[in-house]
């Protein structure tokens, strides 16, 4: 791919934004017919977003993962921590007994150290994203016409969260030895319950925050069921402006909810306790030699076992990926669409950082080594996964970048011209790119991820569905998420969105979906 010099003003000169004068929330102006993803902006204007109104499944549905989607999580360490991670023999148990008895005595129990390690953790974060110097990152035009300002130092944070990590605990030779390197996996079921517990406080802190000081009131979305904005999210881009102005952070953009909770917490959090995670099992066998395992064909090394090697490299590469890309990341759903609610909150402090490491924990549980050939067929799998991934994001943003003055895999990039219209009645030209990966389908990026996520569940062998979940999991929730990415990019582009989907008619599998 190739950058061309001239960029569009419409996408890609992300200068400090002029705003209009802001409209007042758009609460009552909202369309009441179900699923519409258009609504009206102030004065009249069409607009997109979020604009679900909760029909009574859609409002139960979200209540009850509010209350039972914690329950996932404990439920596999319970059966990693008494059932070898068989999450059918613990159901068996359950239902033999008759009672809940086998899941209730087997989870964790919470500790003051989980909450203080958790305390220590958020604080350094936030500090980190506020303060460290990075480049300016500007993301996607709001619905009510804001392009907000942050401080893209993912990747500087991810390596010097990692430094420190190594050097401060007890990891090498040359590191300080203040903690030991497995502190994760040492307390590990603490942390559950206090992530967990952090995910309802800051959803709450969020919901709350969004009635009595939003920062960008005229962004908000409102339902008028309270379940539902507790879970989806009101507010768009919550941030947190009261940080004293020190050198970088001068602009006073202070830190931003969903780009730190998303990035500094979850992501980064994953990326430690796997490597926690994989020094752990490389202690545990040095002083176990011989440690039998009836899970793995091939005997177990008396230090770390290439699963788990091949699993921690799979992962840091997506990892530091999404640290490097930060910039990019500001421009995919997450920023761009999502507001902040209980299932960031929750899911990015929880469900991501625990349900995503799945894999590491069940290795440690039931250590493998895989064969060669199994351990390259995944190890390519992986390989192939994520460059498809990197290159088709990387498309996307280039061509959007470019304003479509660029080439793409050596010709000149296709794409059907768009328009849309911010809340404030100002109307903006955009692209969607039919060339590249984006011809072959219009998300060959989740059809790649995907890839990437069966390739980390293999590396777990094949004896266990649990650590299959991960990619289940992902699955559905990409197909659901490419659900409401048509159809809110539909009511967005409106026929422009129909004559793309004419050209590029697969979603994610060419000729197949
Ligand atoms: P995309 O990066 O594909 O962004 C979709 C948006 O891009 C659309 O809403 C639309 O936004 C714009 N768009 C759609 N089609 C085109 C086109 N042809 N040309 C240009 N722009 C287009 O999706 P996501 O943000 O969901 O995902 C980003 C990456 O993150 C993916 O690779 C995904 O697999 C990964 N991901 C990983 C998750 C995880 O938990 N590991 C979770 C979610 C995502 P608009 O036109 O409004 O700008």
């Amino acid at each position: 791919m190739k950058r061309a010099t001239r960029t569009s003003k419409a996408e890609a000169e992300p200068e400090p934004p002029v705003l209009p004068p802001a409209p007042a929330s758009n609460e009552k102006d909202e369309k009441k017919d179900g699923k519409t993803v258009e609504f009206q902006g102030k004065g009249g204007a069409k607009t997109w977003g979020r604009a679900h109104k909760p029909n009574f499944m859609g409002a139960l549905a979200v209540y009850l993962m509010i209350i039972f989607c914690p329950i996932l999580p404990f439920y596999a360490y319970a059966s990693c921590s008494a059932y070898e991670c068989s999450i059918t023999n613990l159901a068996q148990d359950i239902v033999a007994t008759q009672s809940i008895l086998p899941f209730w005595n087997n989870i964790p129990t919470p500790s003051v150290q989980g909450f203080q390690i958790l305390g220590v953790w958020v604080v350094f974060q936030a500090l980190v994203y506020v303060y460290l110097p990075g480049p300016k990152g500007y993301g996607q035009l709001t619905p009510a016409g804001k392009k907000l300002e942050y401080n893209v130092n993912g990747f500087s944070a991810y390596l010097l969260t990692h430094v420190l990590f190594v050097f401060l605990s007890d990891m090498t030779p040359y590191s300080a030895g203040f903690f030991p390197a497995t502190i994760i996996a040492d307390h590990y079921s603490s942390l559950l319950w206090a992530c967990c517990a952090a995910g309802y406080i800051v959803a709450t802190y969020a919901y709350i925050k969004a009635r009595v000081a939003p920062t960008h009131p005229e962004d908000r979305k409102f339902t008028g069921n309270f379940v539902f904005d507790y879970f989806w999210g009101v507010e768009f881009n919550p941030r947190e402006q009261w940080f004293p102005k020190i050198g970088q952070n001068a602009s006073g953009e202070g830190l931003d909810w969903k780009l730190y909770w998303v990035g500094r917490h979850g992501m980064m959090g994953w990326s430690l306790i796997n490597l926690s995670l994989a020094v752990y099992q490389h202690r545990f066998l040095a002083a176990h030699p011989g440690h039998p395992s009836k899970f793995s064909p091939v005997a177990l090394p008396s230090h770390i076992t290439n699963s788990m090697v091949l699993l921690n490299v799979l992962h840091t590469i997506y990892i530091a990926d999404f640290f490097y890309n930060e910039d990019w990341y500001l421009r995919t759903i997450d920023i761009a669409h999502d507001h902040f609610g209980f299932m960031f909150a929750w899911g990015d402090s929880t469900w991501l950082t625990f349900m995503y490491a799945l894999q590491s924990f069940y290795l440690i549980n039931n250590p493998i080594e895989l064969p060669p050939v199994y351990f390259w067929t995944v190890a390519a799998l992986g390989f192939v996964g994520y460059a498809i991934f990197r290159i088709t994001n990387a498309q996307k943003d280039l061509a959007r970048s470019t304003n479509g003055n660029c080439t793409i895999w050596g010709k000149p990039a296709t794409f059907v011209r768009a328009e849309y219209t911010t809340s404030d009645g100002v109307k903006h030209d955009t692209l969607l790119l039919t060339s590249g990966f984006w011809g072959i389908a219009r998300h060959m990026n989740y059809t790649a991820d995907l890839m990437g996520c069966l390739a980390y569940c293999m590396t777990c062998g094949l004896s266990h569905a649990m650590p299959y979940f991960y990619v289940i999991y992902m699955t559905l929730l990409l197909l659901g998420r490419n659900y409401r990415d048509e159809s809110r990019c539909s009511g967005k582009y409106g026929d422009k969105w129909k004559e793309y989907c004419k050209q590029v008619p697969y979603v994610l599998i060419p000729g197949i979906f």
